[in-house]
């Protein structure tokens, strides 16, 4: 294949121009508001095993894990993790993001529609993602078999539905925190749209992620896909 400029180069360019603008905006945002105490005194820690007990999950143990923002809730071991920075900070930022994970809890209390299909995805996802470079190449090896690079290219857009099932999960995550941390008054009224910021930015992140897929399967489309390639 000669050498020749790839004008599509320019949509992963600005996947992560927009990637790294949300990782900064969501860092700034979250330094703001880490910075700020919360009036009631409790620490992110004291928050989230309140709203786990008021929301019937008692059995949800809570513990410490090392780093910042690794904060996660895992559905298998039925346990919540506070990061080191978050667990005894009494900051807005750090009980918006400890209240987050307890929504995570409550979804899958429900049985959360979107969460059950991400957790699904999980291993389809990681299989694409080791399956689908080999077999687009194994296709454009073989004389551009379209039937491979057209799998390859479905595969590669897994990682894409993954990260747009993940959106519904992590938004209504917030709204159920958010809700819950005023409906159980863990936050003044001034903190929580405080504490919303905080959500919305993180959040931001997933959008962005998921753009940033979409232009680079979009990307592979156009170099690949429906007959367009360059033989
Ligand atoms: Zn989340």
């Amino acid at each position: 294949m000669p050498f020749y400029w790839d004008p599509t180069i320019i949509l992963i360019f600005i996947g992560l121009a927009i990637s790294g603008f949300a990782s900064m905006y969501v860092q700034s945002t979250y330094s703001k508001y880490s910075g700020v105490k919360s009036k009631r005194g409790y620490t992110a820690s004291d928050v989230c095993r309140e709203i786990l007990n008021v929301s019937q999950l008692q059995n949800v143990r809570l513990e410490g894990i090392r780093g910042n923002l690794t904060d996660h809730y895992n559905s298998q071991d039925n346990v919540l993790r506070l990061s080191d920075t978050t667990r005894n900070s009494t900051s807005v930022a750090a009980i918006g993001v400890a209240a987050h994970e307890a929504g995570h809890a409550m979804q899958d209390r429900d049985n959360y529609g979107p969460l059950r299909l991400r957790s699904a995805l999980v291993p389809v996802t990681n299989f694409g993602q080791t399956a689908a470079f080999p077999i687009l190449l194994l296709g454009l090896f073989m004389g551009g078999s379209d039937i491979l690079i057209n799998i390859g290219l479905l595969l590669f857009s897994l990682t894409l539905l993954f990260q747009l099932v993940t959106l519904p999960v992590e938004f209504d995550a917030s709204r159920r925190a958010i809700r819950v941390l005023e409906e159980q008054n863990l936050l003044t009224q001034e903190e929580l749209p405080q504490a919303k910021k905080v959500l919305n930015a993180a959040a931001l992140t997933y959008v962005t992620a998921a753009i940033a897929s979409f232009l680079s399967v979009l990307r592979l489309f156009l170099l690949f896909g429906g007959g367009r390639r360059r033989r």
